[in-house]
């Protein structure tokens, strides 16, 4: 018995039933959606079930979950998720906006979003009998991987780019999963890490692949509804700012507010903005453009986390902005390193993708594209900690004195 329905392709709408397929759709390669019973789900379970449990991670949603809690309570696997919610007033006034909240999902177990969709997809490999588990990973889904997948005393393999920041290589290494440090960009990392999979039996986790993926990122959807929306007596809808990549985070939070609304439990769609890096802004030139045809760009932005040629997932993210009044933004590398430093101010650490986020919707204020009475929240991806060479670009050096009262007076004169 699974706890969905079936699978549909976001190409083609074919449907397949939950043992038929795997990753994506046989006859185009679209991504799949997993769809739920939603009628039945609606007289099952109230929206108190769910805002009345203790449990203070990504299983708190198990009912809306198309997998069952895969146990290791007491472990990171069970620490994933229900991140802090801020609402930084400076940030807000300077800004002009009425209502601003920034979610800091680099406050997960290893430092990044990607946590939720890993402790998804180790639950589900769980499920299937799958002994290893492998992903392609520009760094952050590697590490949530490798992370949870050694919470759950399960095997991973890794294959990341050589070029990744050495704080994820680290995390990979220090997690005990098998490295494989590919001398090529995450593109070329990703094909590999397909036909390794398929040579050697592996279950593959790859972004845009894996239809789980999206599963556990939808929960990010979930806890802006509990955390947010349901408290607040917002007039006009929810601004979600998410940075984008693969466009995997966007297209797994719109599927939680679309979940939300076929349970009734919100009335009306957040509007949703995907940004992105002017160096690898595929999908924001797609939405620019005006076409569902996504055009493989060479990706150049110190972002990397971010940093993709050919987006895995790139249709749904952008519906996630065409289908709810969104739009998608682009910004420069250098908006990106001030964005740090302003979130920094703020005692938010954040790396250069996750600060992205927040550099769009600086952009967006200053374009006109939100109002000053649009509620708006920001989703920051991973922390600053991933890659610190880039938050020393964003700030000065400190200066280096000998230890005395006289040397301190003079560099601060
Ligand atoms: C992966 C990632 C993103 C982008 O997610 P996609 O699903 O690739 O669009 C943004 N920020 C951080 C920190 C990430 O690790
Ligand atoms: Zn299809």
């Amino acid at each position: 018995m699974t706890k969905f329905s079936f699978y549909r392709c976001s190409v083609c709408g074919a449907e397949f039933a939950p043992d038929e397929v795997t990753y994506t759709c046989p006859s185009d390669g679209g991504n799949l959606d997993i769809v739920f019973d939603y009628d039945s789900l609606r007289k099952e379970i109230s929206p108190d079930l769910i805002t009345t449990s203790q449990e203070a991670s990504v299983w708190r949603y198990l009912p809306l979950l198309p997998v069952d809690d895969p146990g290791y309570a007491g472990t990171a696997l069970h620490s994933v998720g229900w991140t802090p919610l801020y609402t930084p007033e400076l940030l807000a006034k300077e800004m002009n906006l009425k209502k601003l909240w920034i979610k800091d999902d680099g406050r997960n177990p290893t430092a990044s979003f990607k946590d939720r969709a890993s402790a998804i997809v180790v639950a589900r490999a769980k499920e299937i009998n799958a002994d290893v588990i492998v992903t392609a990973s520009t760094g952050n889904a590697g590490a949530a991987l490798a992370g949870m997948a050694a919470a759950a005393n399960h095997q991973a393999v890794i294959f990341a780019p050589k070029t990744a920041p050495p704080a994820k290589v680290a995390q990979l290494l220090v997690f005990g999963s098998r490295v494989f440090l590919v001398d090529g960009n995450y593109d070329q990392a990703f094909d590999l890490s397909v036909e390794a999979a398929n040579e050697f039996g592996w279950y593959c986790r790859n972004t845009g692949y894996n239809p789980f993926t999206a599963e556990g990122k939808k929960t990010a959807a979930y806890e802006i509804w509990e955390q947010v929306i349901a408290k607040q007596n917002l007039k006009k809808p929810l601004c979600v700012f998410v940075s984008v990549g693969d466009g995997n985070i966007i297209s797994g939070i719109h599927k939680g507010f679309k979940d939300l609304l076929a349970l009734g439990w919100i009335n009306q769609m957040p509007r949703i903005f995907g940004i992105q890096s002017d160096g690898s802004a595929a999908i924001a030139n797609a939405f620019n453009a005006g076409t569902e045809v996504i055009t493989p760009v060479q990706a150049t932005t110190l972002a990397d986390s971010i940093s993709v040629d050919l987006p895995r997932d790139g249709l749904r993210a952008l519906r996630a902005a065409t289908e709810t009044n969104g739009a998608y933004v682009k910004v420069s590398d250098k908006a990106i390193l001030r964005a740090i430093a302003r979130l920094g101010r703020e005692g938010i650490f954040s790396e250069p993708a996750a600060a992205t986020a927040y550099a769009g919707l600086q952009k967006a204020v200053a374009d006109g594209q939100i109002m000053d009475d649009d509620p708006v929240l920001v989703l920051i991806t991973g922390s600053g900690l991933k890659d610190v060479k880039a938050a020393e670009q964003a700030v000065k050096t400190a200066p280096i004195i000998e230890p005395s009262l006289s040397a301190l007076r003079k560099v601060m004169a």
